[in-house]
């Protein structure tokens, strides 16, 4: 069984000024991931390490560089799953960790819930040793201008939110040598987001899923469109019926432009190793690796190949 990760960086359109950078960012979190699972590391293990190198990346909104609601603030959520048992860990409303996925994880793995938010994240984070920054030192300088510049929230689905506005969420979906899939999502949710808003990306089915039996899957996207149509767990019901993961992908995020009029885009990995990254907005920078190597793309029908030096 070969392994395979795929990742992504948001699905928006994608200013030139910021393209480069964020081909760059996935493909060096895919191989993050990847030398993770070459290194005999589980789909877990490569979806957290790949998730954490985008988070620390300020060129994607997650971690360290994340939209400002509002008031101004960073407020960060993030799920992980694990295929082989369906445990599943998130956080909502973090303000000042610095990798939110982490997190997650330590909340799958260290307590009975599969959620925590605001102050109850922040005391569990502390009592298991995740540590906490300061709030300011999340925020980027771009996002601080951009913040200054943009004060409304967005407000139609389609043609605002494909276009103008920042809220490039990342996540991960991995398939280990032993068949086992992981998925992980974390974001900064959508510029001017109400205080205490929550998207799709820490809710379990929405900003993500994973089931050894079916296969593992991130979205991004319009987070209340995703929420709406459970769109991960969507996607991964039409592959339970046979469909493949790329078709399974494009129905369900066409379906979701037809019932709420929203955009976004997914990546998928099913046990076999089969995979997909699709998309409904004008851009989404993606990167995959399989056994042919490293894969990556940013707008619509791209799909570059380079071999990768061990
Ligand atoms: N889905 C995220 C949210 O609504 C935003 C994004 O994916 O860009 O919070």
């Amino acid at each position: 069984m070969s392994a395979v990760i795929v990742v992504h960086g948001g699905a928006w359109s994608i200013p030139e000024h910021l393209a480069e950078a964020s081909v760059d960012g996935v493909k060096a979190a895919a191989r993050a991931g990847s030398s993770v699972l070459l290194g005999g590391g589980s789909a877990l293990d490569a979806v957290e390490a790949a998730v954490r190198a985008l988070e620390d990346n300020s060129v994607f909104n997650a971690g360290h560089g994340a939209t400002l609601n509002i008031d101004g603030e960073v407020e960060l959520d993030a799920i992980i799953m694990d295929g082989r048992t369906l445990a599943c860990g998130a956080v909502s409303s973090v303000k000042n960790i610095a990798n939110p996925v982490t997190l997650a994880r330590a909340v799958m793995e260290k307590t009975e819930h599969v959620m925590l938010t605001g102050r109850g994240a922040n005391q569990f984070a502390e009592s298991v040793g995740v540590a906490a920054v300061p709030p300011e030192a999340l925020v980027s300088e771009y996002e601080r201008k951009e913040w200054q510049k943009h004060k409304t929230y967005v407000t139609g689905v389609e043609e605002d939110f494909s276009s103008r506005w920042a809220h490039d969420t990342v996540g991960a979906v991995a398939v280990d040598r032993a068949g086992n899939v992981a998925c992980a999502t974390s974001t900064g949710g959508i510029r001017n987001k109400m205080v205490g808003r929550v998207g799709d990306s820490p809710v379990i089915g929405c900003g993500g899923y994973a089931d050894n039996s079916i296969g593992a899957v991130s979205c991004t996207g319009h987070g209340e469109s995703i929420l709406k149509v459970t769109l991960a767990r969507l996607i991964l019901s039409h592959v339970e019926q046979g469909k493949s993961v790329e078709e399974s992908s494009r129905l369900s995020l066409q379906h979701m432009a037809d019932r709420v009029r929203g955009s976004g885009g997914s990546i998928a990995v099913s046990p076999s190793g089969e995979w997909a990254a699709t998309f409904t907005t004008t851009r989404m920078a993606w990167a995959a690796v399989d056994q042919e190597g490293l894969w990556y793309g940013l707008d619509p029908n791209d799909r570059f190949q380079e071999t990768l030096s061990q």
